[in-house]
């Protein structure tokens, strides 16, 4: 019996060498500078398994014997983008909604969204409401290497107080610490609050703020006491200041931040993920495709003016501001995918097509607290690495030329060889 089950063992070495030992080197691209220093052009780029390994110009980085070159003139490497709102399994009012989904159903469904969102550049994800324990299905199997797919962080279900945005309602002090916690056993390394309700609700003002002081303290104290942090769907400026005041860590949407608020944002280091695309024209397309019905349109069409003067707002007060869609990263908008499209609004309301870019790649890895291991280029950290054809720190429209995505050493998508 011993020597079929070496034979075994040897055969499964065997099959999980090639990828995981591979030596690439990326050849003759310009390397992009996140922190606004010269590019290093001409570079090579040496990834071994997962991670870079080196990284400089050509005359002084040798690329290792055996390597796989894949040639990168022209090319402008980048960090793989970071998307920080999304739902994989979207299911919004509307005649193509899925009424009694079943959990194998989202599951596909989300490993497919995945899918498409990893080989339109997005490296890494943050989950902001899942249904069923869909999400931490599908993260144990994108991390265990069984399908490609975004690295995922997940908030689980988000929790709200009964008839608000979300999905798993409570009600006092009591039962919101047991659902924070049900959600971090589950393996949630977020908590979403639905603090005020939302465009796609049908019932009770956005604007309003439903849960008490003690939900809102207990909620965020006993995630922080687990290590997790917490972020709110916000539309409402009193709701978002009573979650300031109660420690919270970041912001979904803000259709309505005031300036005090944002000022109180920009003090207690509060983050900012702005989902602009939602609301603005670009979306008008998938609205339609989903069938929305008018009073939906209605009401994205009244907070949209809102939401851009939120987010130019945000821009000159100095928030921490990470990407964010609430549309599928790769969904279609204004020629290009959502993701892509967020970041040129942020150019419109007053980043610089550097801060832009830096929203899309280290702002989202120091939200999530991960700026040692992604969102840069430098030796040691994953080789998440996307190229593009032009210079996103010139024009940040470059990010509609995305033509080559890696993650963790794993050429996920190169146009060239087609
Ligand atoms: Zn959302």
């Amino acid at each position: 019996m011993k020597y079929p089950l070496l034979a075994f063992t040897a055969l499964c070495a065997t099959l999980a060498s090639p990828a995981s030992a591979e030596t690439i080197a990326l050849v003759g691209g310009t390397v992009v500078d996140l922190a606004g220093k010269a590019p290093i052009r001409d570079a090579v780029v040496v990834i071994e398994d997962e991670r870079i390994q080196a990284i400089g110009p050509r005359a002084s980085t040798s690329v290792p014997s055996g390597a796989r070159v894949i040639p990168m003139e022209g090319r402008w490497l980048i960090p793989g983008l970071m998307n920080m709102h999304v739902h994989l399994a979207l299911n919004l009012p509307g005649a193509s909604r899925i009424y009694n989904e079943t959990p194998d159903s989202m599951v596909l469904r989300s490993l497919d969204n995945a899918q498409k969102s990893l080989h339109s550049g997005v490296t890494t994800i943050r989950l902001t409401g899942s249904d069923a324990g869909v999400d931490f299905t599908l993260k144990r199997a994108i991390d265990a290497g069984m399908f490609d797919g975004p690295r995922i962080h997940t908030a689980g279900s988000s929790i709200v107080a009964t008839g608000g945005h979300g999905k798993t309602e409570v009600n006092g002090p009591a039962e919101f610490s047991r659902a924070v916690r049900e959600q971090v056993k589950a393996g949630a390394t977020w908590i979403k609050l639905g603090i005020s309700g939302g465009i796609s609700d049908t019932h009770g003002d956005i604007g309003a703020s439903p849960f008490t002081d003690a939900e809102l303290t207990t909620a965020i104290e006993v995630a922080h006491r687990n290590g997790v942090k917490v972020t709110g769907h916000t539309g409402s400026p009193i709701a978002s200041e009573a979650a300031i005041d109660a420690g919270i860590d970041a912001f979904e949407h803000g259709y309505f931040l005031t300036p005090p608020v944002l000022r109180k944002m920009k003090q207690k280091g509060v983050w900012f993920i702005p989902t602009i695309v939602v609301s603005q024209s670009g979306a008008r397309e998938f609205y339609r495709k989903i069938g929305s019905p008018p009073w939906y349109l209605d009401r994205v069409d009244s907070v949209g003016k809102a939401h851009i003067q939120s987010l130019r707002d945000a821009i000159s007060a100095g928030v921490s501001i990470a990407l964010g869609t609430d549309q599928y990263p790769y969904e279609p908008n204004e020629g290009t995918t959502a993701t892509v499209r967020e970041a040129e609004i942020y150019v419109d309301a007053g980043m610089t097509p550097a801060q832009a870019l830096r929203a899309a790649t280290i702002e989202p890895a120091r939200m999530l607290g991960v700026d040692n291991e992604v969102g840069v280029l430098k030796p040691g950290y994953y080789a998440d690495i996307v190229a593009v054809d032009a210079d996103p720190t010139a024009d940040i429209a470059a990010l509609r030329t995305i033509g080559f995505v890696m993650k963790g050493g794993k050429v996920i998508r190169d146009d060239r060889e087609r």
